[in-house]
């Protein structure tokens, strides 16, 4: 019985891993030359940068994050996350909640006194049950911490205005801290939020790529890179999986590519059923990487919240993580800027972006245009799952086309879900459980 994987990516690599240690023929089917999707890092003049944007190893889930580690063990550099929000040109302690005694003192005063009063309304009853992500966000922080920080980031980031964002996925996914927590943070007593990611781990040599390249190793002469799917027929119980040149022939598939290419390299999906699908919404990304002479602030990354400093909403230091990634004297900078896909940033050329971002770094005194002595762009099509208000609903109708069809879904753009990498380790965890030898 062999299984046909699609997608290597670290989701479709770890199905074939799993699957292969447990005795089952497998074969990967990878459209790019590399192998590791979204976990791919590039070496070049001496400075390592993960291709996806910057990846940390991390998660509450013990089982996954051994099984993480111990494919990094020897190569592992563990650090204390110290990360800022860079907010009227101070560096806010990470998450804001926690940093609020950083804020100027009216800052301060305004989202303290909007918690509370808020929190006492919540209690009353005289707030209304949120129904989308903006009256999630000032339902449980009040206007002050929603206005200052949380709708403008969030906004950034997911490039999609916060009332018309579905609210099923904020539990566990953005740090709700308890409200002794907010007050200490308020007056000036040292608080941590989202405790799980306080300590990360990240590989000395390789980036995060070589996370993935461990999870591969056994599996490697099964991987097939260069083989972008563009066709899946079922004939005779076989399933056909062709390229434009070739077929590959498997009993069973999992798909690991995002839904929108397996749909489309399908015949005879329902008009509805493509509907709902192209009417998901996902944000691509532009990573803009720089090296620079000399040292960067101590710090692991910084959010961006102010429209005022460019397009930028993350930045992050590497050479922080591993010291390793960056040559001797010098230090990596990883910007990070989401966008929609075929927007204005989409057409910006490379070295538009870069000028972006060197004037957003400029503007925050991180570097000067003569300390930097490397630059390179990197995109990524599918980077996040955007959840509109329509999502679920949209989401079903796919899954359900699919479970019909016998085409399981595992991955991040493949369950079209906001998962990081544990999120979809756990997945396949899951999944190999259940699925018949
Ligand atoms: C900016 C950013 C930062 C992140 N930071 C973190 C972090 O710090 N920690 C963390 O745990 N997670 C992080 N993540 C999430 C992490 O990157 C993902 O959870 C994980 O990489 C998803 O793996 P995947 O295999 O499901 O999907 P992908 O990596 O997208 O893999 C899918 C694969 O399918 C291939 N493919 C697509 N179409 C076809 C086709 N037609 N034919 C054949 N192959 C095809 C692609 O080339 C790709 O290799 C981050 C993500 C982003 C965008």
């Amino acid at each position: 019985m062999k299984t046909a994987i699609l997608g290597g990516g670290l989701s479709g690599l770890a199905l074939a891993r799993l699957l292969h240690e447990r005795g089952d023929e497998v074969v990967v089917l990878e459209a790019e030359e590399q192998y590791g999707g979204l976990c791919r890092s590039r070496t070049e003049n001496g400075f390592t940068f993960d291709i996806g944007g910057s990846h940390i190893i991390f998660s509450r889930d013990k089982e996954v994050l051994m099984f993480m580690r111990r494919m990094i063990e020897g190569n592992e550099q563990q650090n204390d996350r110290n990360t800022k929000i860079f907010y009227k040109g101070r560096f806010v302690k990470y998450p804001f909640e926690n940093g609020l005694f950083d804020l100027p003192a009216e800052d301060r005063f305004f989202c303290i006194s909007e918690f509370v009063k808020n929190l006492i309304a919540v209690e009353k009853g005289e707030v209304p049950a949120p129904e989308n992500f903006h009256e999630w966000i000032c339902y449980t922080f009040g206007k002050g911490i929603a206005e200052c920080y949380m709708v403008p980031y969030n906004e950034k980031i997911w490039k999609y205005p916060t009332e018309q964002m579905s609210l099923h996925w904020v539990d566990g996914r953005i740090p709700r801290p308890p409200v002794d927590d907010v007050i200490k943070a308020a007056v000036g007593i040292p608080t941590e939020g989202y405790t799980h990611q306080a300590v990360f781990s990240y590989p000395l040599d390789g980036g995060i790529e070589a996370l993935v390249r461990a999870i591969a190793k056994p599996v490697e002469p099964f991987i097939r890179t260069n083989f972008r799917i563009t066709e899946i027929r079922k004939s005779g119980g076989q399933w056909q999986i062709g390229n434009g040149a070739e077929t590959i022939k498997a009993d069973r598939i999992i798909s690991t590519i995002p839904v929108q290419h397996l749909l489309a390299a399908l015949s005879d999906v329902p008009e509805e059923v493509k509907a709902a699908c192209d009417a998901l919404t996902y944000n691509s990304l532009v990573c803009v990487n720089i090296g620079v002479k000399g040292s960067v602030p101590n710090y692991s990354w910084l959010y961006i919240p102010d429209p005022a400093l460019g397009k930028t909403n993350r930045i992050s230091f590497p050479s922080q993580y591993s010291r390793h990634v960056a040559p001797q004297g010098h230090s990596a900078i990883l910007a990070e800027i989401t966008h929609q896909p075929g927007d204005a940033v989409a057409h910006m050329s490379d070295a538009e972006l870069v000028r972006e971002v060197t004037g957003t770094l400029a503007a925050m005194g991180l570097a000067t245009p003569e300390n930097i002595t490397y630059t390179s762009v990197v995109r990524q099509p599918y980077a996040y799952v955007v959840y509109d208000i329509r999502y679920q609903e949209n989401i079903a109708k796919v899954r359900e086309y699919c479970t019909a069809a016998g085409i399981p879904l595992v991955g991040r753009f493949s369950q079209f879900e906001y998962l990081n990498m544990d999120g979809c380790l756990r997945s396949v965890l899951d999944f190999v459980r259940q699925y018949p030898a």
